[in-house]
């Protein structure tokens, strides 16, 4: 009995807060009309591992609106569930494509922009009509959109269609490869133009010699098909040498940025212009 009265505490506490995360979501986003005053865009350096050189980002959302703060790892699937996780997701894109315009104005311009869509974001008519216009934004760079297995599982015909329509203006990725209870079967049934190594095996691949033989046969894989490889937490000089030996050529981590503001990445690029 007292069990069960626990659970329902923990249980209620939990709603409780998915339903406050929801409520700040549902206000980030409605605030001053079309401008999500509550939410803001990082910007997490891709660089190239040869070099050093940053030749673009990877855009991720903050819930920005002075409440204790929560990660996207915590509301996206809150988003996700209520049905409002396109919304986010456009946004994203939208200040994404309006932040690589004005940093190519000042001189940086950008080999790769890339945002993280969701499963329901896939089907919105709206980042059709985004996509459509994002080339004048884009440049030279190229939009990659990182697409999870998860969404993929629910891939119905119409995923699978839509998924060619959007690689028209787009290269399409799978992001965390590796992880979860498959992987490489998607492929069979995808179009992918390249996949994001997970943190797990690249965080672990200089002590862990089965962690570097995953790395290196997922480094492999995508060659032998033509694939791109982008290994994401890269926190340390060693990964980076031991990617680079794997033939890795793009990276992000810690040990290059954290995800910056639009200010402070701007800074940062000013600064690798001016050597
Ligand atoms: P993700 O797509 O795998 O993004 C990478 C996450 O790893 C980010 O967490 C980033 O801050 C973190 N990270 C980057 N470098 C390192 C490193 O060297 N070490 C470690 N330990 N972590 C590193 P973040 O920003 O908290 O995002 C979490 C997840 O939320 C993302 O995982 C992505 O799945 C989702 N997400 C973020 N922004 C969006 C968005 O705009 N739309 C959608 N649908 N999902 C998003
Ligand atoms: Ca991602
Ligand atoms: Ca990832
Ligand atoms: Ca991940």
């Amino acid at each position: 009995r007292n069990r069960v009265s626990v659970f329902d505490e923990q249980l209620r506490t939990v709603m409780m807060s998915r339903f406050a995360i929801e409520g700040r979501l549902r206000r980030a986003l409605d605030d001053d009309g079309d401008v999500a005053a509550g939410l803001a865009v990082n910007y997490q350096p891709l660089v190239d591992l040869d070099t050093g050189v940053i030749i673009g980002f990877e855009a991720l959302v903050r819930l920005a609106d002075g409440e204790s703060p929560v990660g996207p790892d915590l509301f996206i699937p809150i988003a996700e569930e209520a049905g409002i996780v396109d919304r986010i997701d456009l946004f994203v894109l939208g200040q994404a494509l309006r932040q690589t315009a004005l940093w190519a104005e000042a001189g940086h311009p950008l080999e790769i922009v890339s945002v993280n869509l969701s499963a329901s974001t896939i089907m919105s008519p709206e980042l059709l009509v985004e996509l459509d216009g994002a080339a004048q934004a884009l440049g030279s760079a190229e939009l990659h959109l990182e697409l999870t297995e998860r969404m993929i599982i629910q891939g119905t015909p119409p995923v699978k269609e839509r998924l060619g329509l959007l690689r028209t203006n787009a290269r399409l990725g799978l992001d965390d490869f590796g992880t979860g209870n498959s992987g490489y079967a998607y492929l069979m049934d995808f179009p992918i133009d390249f996949i994001k190594l997970d943190r797990t095996f690249v965080g672990v691949m200089e002590e862990d010699a089965v962690a570097r033989a995953i790395v290196s046969s997922m480094v492999d894989f995508a060659e032998g098909l033509g694939l791109g490889i982008i290994a994401e937490g890269v926190e340390t000089i060693g990964q980076v040498d031991l990617l680079r030996s794997e033939g890795c050529r793009i990276g992000q981590g810690f040990y290059y940025g954290r995800p910056l503001s639009a200010k402070e990445f701007g800074e940062v690029l000013a600064r690798q212009s001016t050597g």
